[in-house]
């Protein structure tokens, strides 16, 4: 029998009632000052012990001390407006309240560094932390000051290798950059959004990966999904690029999708992260619906590059639909391991 498949979660799990106002992808939190820090402290605590009672191999904090999985990391930098914000398009699908960048950006400091050691203390599991990758990061704000796309990437991508860098000090095992904008932006992603991406990673010696998506289940993303056709293949634009790159792992969106899983041929060595959970609907996967997707994706790479993981963030479903579908997925990978 071939070594058991280490499963993870794409990253955001839906926070409790006392944490957060519910059915907001913009969390509006119930707390403030020291009770906030201590009621988000104790949602990471259940969010991991959650993940663990499903058997997932690889453990994240599941946001729950984020706002929103951009956002929040912008908002920490100097020379960004986080009150005066402005309306934007965002991916070219739907407005969002977003911060504007006003000057320099820089970090004064840690952004996620002291979750990531407070996870570190409470799970002896692989841990992953996610943080927004540059050119989603330049797609989710105003920017008052640089006026040039590119150019703010790559100061971004700055930026995240300096907050990456720390995170490895802290223990984390996985680092991955959410790069949902790599679906949209097709031309620039060769261009310069790889270019960032590297840098964002350059001279890490923890696992990266980056997440590309087709987005949680909110009614602009279902209009824009279904105006797709029969066949994504946007994957196959991007494929063969990351597939040059150093990024040790890419993840994808397979369950409920119409992507055809022969993109995969495209990523060379490249480990997947295969999302082979539907977060777009409630209903739950059974353990063998997760086991067949497993199989179709074992059909173009080794099980040992095989990730099964979620396709996208599970922020925006209750709490019970998110730990059945993580059960299905830990249950759906074992019967994958037992018969190989
Ligand atoms: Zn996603």
């Amino acid at each position: 029998m071939s070594p058991s498949l280490q499963t993870t979660i794409a990253g955001s799990l839906p926070k409790p009632g006392w944490l957060a106002t519910r059915d907001q992808l913009w969390a509006g939190w119930l707390h403030e000052g020291e009770a906030l820090a201590e009621a988000k402290r104790d949602a990471v605590r259940i969010a991991v012990l959650d993940q663990e009672l499903a058997g997932l191999n690889i453990v994240t904090d599941g946001e729950q001390t984020r706002q929103h999985f951009v956002t929040t990391f912008i908002e920490a930098l100097d020379g960004v407006d986080a009150v005066n914000r402005a309306t934007v398009m965002i991916r070219r699908r739907y407005d969002a309240s977003v911060p504007r960048v006003v000057g320099e950006v820089s970090r004064p400091g840690g952004v996620f560094v002291e979750d990531a050691r407070f996870l570190r203390t409470i799970t002896d599991r692989k841990i992953k932390v996610q943080l927004p990758g540059p050119m989603t990061m330049v797609d989710t704000l105003q920017d008052d000051h640089y006026g040039d796309r590119e150019k703010l990437a790559m100061i971004f991508a700055g930026i995240l290798n300096e907050e990456a860098r720390d995170l490895e000090e802290a223990g984390v095992d996985v680092i991955q950059f959410d790069e949902p904008a790599f679906n949209v932006f097709l031309d620039e992603v060769a261009g310069w959004g790889i270019e960032a991406l590297e840098a964002a990673i350059s001279g890490l010696g923890m696992t990266t990966a980056v997440h590309i998506c087709y987005g949680y289940g909110v009614e602009a993303n279902i209009v824009w999904k279904q105006g797709l056709g029969p066949e994504w293949r946007q994957y196959e634009r991007t494929f063969p690029v990351l597939a040059e790159s150093s990024i040790d792992q890419v993840s994808l969106e397979i369950a409920g999708s119409n992507v055809p899983l022969e993109v995969l041929d495209l990523l060379g060595e490249k480990s997947v992260q295969a999302g082979v959970i539907d977060v777009a609907t409630d209903r739950v996967e059974s353990p063998g619906e997760v086991a067949a997707i497993i199989a179709a994706v074992a059909d173009h790479l080794p099980l040992q590059r095989i990730y099964p993981s979620t396709n996208c963030g599970m922020v925006p479903l209750t709490r019970p639909v998110a730990a059945a579908k993580m059960s299905a997925l830990a249950r759906g990978a074992a019967l994958v391991s037992s018969a190989r």
